[in-house]
């Protein structure tokens, strides 16, 4: 990637998803390439403690203040309309509309130099610390420290020992036989929000795994605020439960 084209989006509080997606696939690609390789592909594990399936339930669960990789390495760590981040922290990502331009996305900015999150203090692997640790998103929050992907990623930052050849192919196959259940089908791999130039609502549509294009929600922006990546991986059952609470949320303090 090159450095200039990074450096001025850092100068950007709103970055336009035409510029910002590809940018972010290169800081990937910056990144993973300095790495190890990941071993087993990282979007395909859970971070979340409770749903390992490659990381034996005795492995001890590791010290994040002596690590920071998935801070660095994660690059789009989401905020949500209810997350107390500073503005200046995050990215707002737009799109255009007919009536001008719509948040669509935001993400905590970045490091120009290191790429990790605008966040993280010290160095990985030996010591480091969140500056917004009370306030940080609910992504955060989310991301389970001993959970498959958080393994996976120190792995990659060769802080943890590579798994042997056996160990591997015998987590590929738990991995991936438990990934060909039905229930994973309905999974959105991505959400689009798009407004009706007629009425000027938005409509919320879900990318499913299974190549499938449909129309999740549909809301009016004055009373109801999504943001896209708040979709990515779940359910359907699960989007429509996020819908309907937001929903009732909104209701009651109107
Ligand atoms: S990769 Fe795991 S141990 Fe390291 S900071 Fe993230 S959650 Fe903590
Ligand atoms: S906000 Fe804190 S915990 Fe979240 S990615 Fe940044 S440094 Fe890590």
């Amino acid at each position: 990637m090159a450095i200039s084209e990074f450096v001025q989006i850092t100068r950007q509080s709103s970055v336009p998803e035409a510029e910002f997606y590809p940018i972010v696939n290169r800081m990937y690609e910056t990144i993973w390439g300095q790495l190890m390789p990941p071993q087993i592909p990282t979007d395909h594990l859970s971070s979340k403690l409770a749903n390992r399936v490659v990381t034996p339930a005795e492995t001890p669960v590791p010290d994040c203040l002596t690590c920071g990789a998935c801070c660095q390495s994660l690059l789009c760590v989401g905020v949500r309309p209810s997350d107390k981040v500073d503005s200046e922290l995050y990215w707002e990502i737009t799109t255009e509309a007919e009536s001008g331009e719509m948040v669509v996305d935001r993400y905590l900015r970045r490091n120009g130099e290191t790429l990790a999150c605008i966040a993280l203090s010290g160095t990985i692997g030996e010591q480091v610390g969140c500056t917004i640790y009370e306030t940080r998103p609910i992504m955060c929050h989310h991301f389970d420290a001993g959970s498959d992907r958080c393994h996976a990623i120190r792995r990659a930052f060769s802080i943890e020992p590579f798994l042997s050849l056996n160990e591997m192919s015998a987590a590929m196959e738990r991995l991936y036989s438990k990934e060909g259940t039905p229930d994973d089908e309905v999974k959105i791999k991505a959400a689009q929000i798009t407004e009706n130039a007629e009425n000027g609502r938005r409509l919320i549509k879900a990318f499913l795994k299974d190549e499938r294009l449909i129309t999740i929600h549909e809301y009016d922006p004055a009373e109801e605020t999504w943001l896209q990546f708040e979709f990515d991986g779940l359910k359907l059952g699960e989007a429509e439960s996020l819908i309907n609470s937001r929903v009732k949320q909104a209701k009651e303090q109107a």
